[in-house]
C-alpha cells in the first residue's frame, strides 16, 4: 500500500539506524510526543535499534490517558441516567473512573453505544427524539474538526437532544509546560503527525526558539520515526533548534484551513486539567457561548451535581510517566494489579497508552521490577 509499505521497509530503516550512528556524538534525550508513536517504537523495536546514547522518552500524547477523573466520573453519572444513550469511542469504556467504568455501567443496563464517528450521534438523535443523545468528545487536535461539524450541524438542524462532554486539549501547551519544568531533561521532540495535519506547525517554532529544543514533526510509521530521531540527532549536533518537517507526505505549514475554521467556529481556547499532570493554562477547547446549550455539563448540572469526590489510585504513577519521568516498569503495579485485564490507570487500557505497549511489546509483566 502506498505511502505505508515503503516507510516500514527493514532496510530502510537499518539505513537510518546506520546514519543516527555514524552522526552521534553525544548522550542525548529525545522525546515522542503522541502515544502512536510510542507504540510504534516498541512494536518495530526502534529503541533496540538505536545507539545506547539515545533515550527515547514517552511524552503525555494519548488523549484517553489524560482525560481527568472528574469528567470520567460524570460520564459515569450521564450514561447510568434512564432515556441516555451515550456515545463513546470505544477505548474511553475501560478507562477507570473512581468506582467503575463505562462498560461496568453498560453492564448494569447504561445505554452505551461506541461510535466511529462523532458524526453517528446527529444520525442518533434524530432517530430517537425521545432519549438524550450523549457524546463523549475526547481527543487532540487531530479529532477535534469532526467534533466541532457535529455542534454545528446539530445548531443547524435545530436538534436539542443532542449534548457533548468535551475534553479536547491541545498538544503546545502540554509541551511547553513539559519543557518549563525543572525536573525535564528533554533536549528534542518528535511532535505529532497527525496533529500537524489539522493544526500545521506554525505554533512550534517558537517553542523550539523558546526552549533551545529541536521539534521535529514525524509520522507514525517505522521509517518515519527513525527519520524523525535523525533529523532531531542533526539539529542537536550542530547545535540548532528550530521546527522541521518529516511528515511532508501529509503536513503542510498552514494546516487544514477548513479543519481550523469549524474548530475555531465551534470552540475556544480554555484551561485544563490533565489527569496525573494537573492544570495546564490554555491548554484545552470548550464550546462557545453560542453552542453553549450543547454542553452536555451544563445540560446534567443538577444530576452532576450529586456526585462524590473523584479518587484516582495512590499506587498509578501515570502522571510521571506522561511527562517522561518514569517509565511503566518503575511503576510498582505493573503487570501484577495493573495489568490490560484489570487497570488501574488509563494508559494501561488505550490503544496509545504506554503502559499498554509495554505490557504488549515488552513482556515486562513476566520480569523482575528493573530500576
Ligand atoms: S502500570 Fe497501571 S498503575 Fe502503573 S502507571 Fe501504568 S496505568 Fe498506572
Amino acid at each position: 500500500m502506498k505511502f505505508v509499505d515503503e516507510y516500514r521497509d527493514a532496510n530502510l530503516a537499518q539505513q537510518y539506524a546506520r546514519k543516527i550512528s555514524q552522526i552521534i556524538t553525544k548522550d542525548w534525550r529525545i522525546m515522542e510526543i503522541c502515544g502512536g508513536q510510542t507504540h510504534s517504537i516498541l512494536k518495530y523495536g526502534i529503541d533496540e535499534l538505536l545507539p545506547s546514547k539515545i533515550t527515547l522518552i514517552h511524552g503525555p500524547g494519548c488523549p484517553v490517558c489524560v482525560t481527568p477523573i472528574q469528567l470520567i466520573d460524570s460520564a459515569l453519572k450521564i450514561a447510568a441516567l434512564q432515556d441516555v444513550i451515550f456515545c463513546s469511542f470505544g477505548d474511553m469504556l475501560r478507562v477507570p473512573g473512581t468506582d467503575e467504568d463505562l462498560l461496568t455501567v453498560k453492564a448494569k443496563g447504561g445505554d452505551i453505544r461506541i461510535v466511529y464517528s462523532p458524526l453517528d450521534c446527529l444520525e442518533l438523535s434524530q432517530k430517537n427524539p425521545n432519549k438524550q443523545v450523549v457524546f463523549f468528545a475526547v481527543g487532540f487536535e487531530t479529532t477535534t474538526p469532526a467534533t466541532a461539524m457535529v455542534v454545528y450541524q446539530a445548531a443547524q438542524y435545530a436538534i436539542t437532544n443532542l449534548s457533548l462532554l468535551v475534553s479536547h486539549v491541545l498538544v503546545p501547551p502540554a509541551m511547553e509546560t513539559i519543557l518549563g519544568s525543572p525536573k525535564s531533561q528533554i533536549q528534542g521532540f518528535l511532535a505529532a503527525g497527525h496533529v500537524c495535519t489539522v493544526m500545521g506547525y506554525e505554533e512550534y517554532n517558537p517553542i523550539a526558539q523558546k526552549y533551545g529544543v529541536p521539534i521535529v514533526i514525524t509520522g507514525f510509521e517505522p521509517v518515519d520515526v527513525l527519520q524523525g530521531i535523525y533529523l532531531c540527532l542533526q539539529q542537536l549536533e550542530s547545535g540548532q533548534a528550530y521546527c522541521e518537517n518529516q511528515y511532508v507526505r501529509s503536513v503542510e505549514q498552514q494546516g487544514n484551513s477548513i479543519a481550523k475554521k469549524i474548530i475555531q467556529e465551534v470552540f475556544e481556547v480554555v484551561t485544563r486539567q490533565w489527569r496525573g499532570i494537573g492544570e495546564i493554562s490554555q491548554s484545552g477547547l470548550g464550546l462557545r457561548e453560542k453552542y453553549a446549550s450543547f454542553d452536555a455539563l451544563k445540560r446534567f448540572a443538577e444530576e452532576l451535581s450529586l456526585i462524590k469526590p473523584s479518587y484516582v489510585s495512590s499506587i498509578c504513577i501515570s502522571g510521571e510517566i506522561m511527562q517522561g519521568l518514569k517509565k511503566p516498569h518503575h511503576c510498582p503495579a505493573f503487570g501484577k494489579e495493573c495489568a490490560p485485564e484489570h487497570p488501574l490507570g488509563a494508559p494501561m487500557v488505550s490503544p496509545e497508552g504506554t503502559c499498554a505497549a509495554y505490557y504488549r511489546y515488552r513482556n515486562y509483566q513476566n520480569q523482575t521490577l528493573m530500576v
